[in-house]
């Protein structure tokens, strides 16, 4: 389907068969969901051995009794953990509750009202607070930036992360940038692979950047590979490390979608001041973390390889679902110009930009015919995709015959709102 050399007679003719194609599926009256990131309960059922796991013994290899208060920094065996995920030494892991996001909500609020190297380092001291947001990107760390009254500023990602020429004139331009999100592994939602270049641009940006500009590093994907040789992520803690900017990045994970989305544990890895700072105003929010769900989590992955064959559990029920999202992909719009895509090998998403102007109509059409989506501008800062291009197709949820079914109706929504796009030009 080539629109750009169509005559109108062809995109007349074509759209007349689109339409009655959407019109039969439109009476198949289906019910559909690619809205949600989250774990199908296959996946969760992968982790059920850790109830009951601890079968009355609740003390850690040091005799932590972990049903008592206390140990802001979780206990050693799951800081262990953290640190083989985030790639970071064990000193410098802090395991909190459940949910990295609470904890990347902690530390950004602690930076703006308290400074994490003092009250004379904290953002609010500023008028204007600005934060680099690489677009389409998570939309709850959008969320965040908003919640605290932080200006985002969008730039665009590339097939090697954020386009980093761009990062790095901003950041040495204006000051009142104090920091920028970052998903440096299968990025939500593109799928994207920080480079090591960009990995190494990044840790630079504590040289030229505004005092108390902070990374946060949200490697939520970390080891979510879907192949069996992975490309590996840099370092950020070593490659700070290197650039002599060790306070310039905070990094987050979690088994949220590891173990259990909703009962999983959170992580932070930070450099010694970092970590001292934030924890100074942990200490008022909590006397400690839920170390026995830690020691549950710590028992589960006590054989070496435990964690790298668990996830490879997860890529067998997930890669059938991202295999038929990609070919029917593949098969509608490979030849032609109707739309773009990464081909993730991991993560949770996949990213897919329909021309300029048809993501909103996309969504419209395909939710009047029983396939939810998420809606058109969740990818960017305030809801607002300027393009209005791109959807985020979130396959994980649903068995591979739904998938299947719901991106037979995606594509043919993307085809019918194109040619109509074109025969109004
Ligand atoms: N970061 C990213 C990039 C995510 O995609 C998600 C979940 N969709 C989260 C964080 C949430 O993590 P948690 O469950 O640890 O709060």
């Amino acid at each position: 389907m080539e629109l750009n050399s169509a005559s109108k007679e062809q995109l007349a003719q074509w759209e007349q068969d689109l339409a009655a194609e959407y019109q039969a599926i439109k009476a198949k009256q289906l019910n559909l969901d690619l809205t949600r990131g989250k774990p199908s309960s296959e996946q969760l059922s992968l982790s059920d051995a850790m109830d009951g796991i601890l079968n009355g013994d609740y003390k850690t290899a040091d005799g932590t009794d972990t049903r008592n208060y206390g140990g802001l920094d979780g206990i050693a065996e799951i800081q262990a953990i953290g640190a083989e995920i985030l790639t970071a030494p064990v000193e410098n892991v802090l395991a909190g509750g459940n949910s990295s996001l609470t904890l990347m909500h902690q530390a950004m609020s602690v930076a703006y009202f308290f400074g994490l190297n003092g009250a004379d380092s904290a953002w609010s001291k500023e008028s204007t607070v600005k934060f680099l947001c690489p677009v389409p990107g998570y939309d709850r760390h959008f969320a965040v930036c908003e919640h605290l009254g932080i200006e985002m500023v969008t730039v665009p990602m590339t097939a090697n992360g954020p386009d980093m020429d761009v990062v790095e004139k901003l950041v040495a331009e204006d000051h009142a940038i104090k920091g920028m999100w970052c998903v440096p592994k299968y990025s939500n939602p593109t799928g994207v692979v920080y480079s090591d270049e960009t990995v190494q641009r990044i840790a630079a940006l504590g040289k030229v950047a505004a005092a108390n500009f902070r990374v946060f590093w949200d490697n939520a994907y970390g080891v979510h590979d879907l192949s069996a040789e992975p490309v590996a992520l840099a370092s950020i803690f070593d490659a700070c490390k290197a650039a002599g900017t060790e306070d310039s990045v905070l990094q987050f994970a979690s088994t949220s979608k590891i173990t259990f989305a909703g009962a999983g544990v959170a992580f932070m890895a930070a450099s010694s001041a970092n970590l001292a700072g934030f924890k100074k105003s942990l200490g008022f929010m909590t006397i400690g973390p839920d170390k026995i769900n830690q020691l549950r989590h710590a028992k589960f992955f006590a054989a070496p390889g435990s964690l790298k064959a668990h996830m490879e559990k997860h890529a067998a029920i997930i890669k059938p679902r991202f295999a038929s999202v990609l070919s029917h992909l593949e098969e509608a719009f490979g030849n032609n110009d109707l739309g773009q895509w990464e081909s993730a090998d991991g993560g949770y998403f996949i990213s897919f930009d329909t021309r300029p102007g048809l993501a909103k109509e996309v969504v419209k059409l395909a939710g009047e015919a029983g396939v939810k989506l998420t809606p058109a501008g969740a990818t960017f800062p305030y809801g607002n995709d300027p393009q209005d291009a791109n959807i985020r197709i979130a396959p994980t949820v649903p068995t591979v015959a739904q998938v299947d079914e719901a991106m037979k109706v995606f594509v043919t929504c993307v085809k019918l709102a194109s040619v109509r796009q074109a025969l109004a030009a």
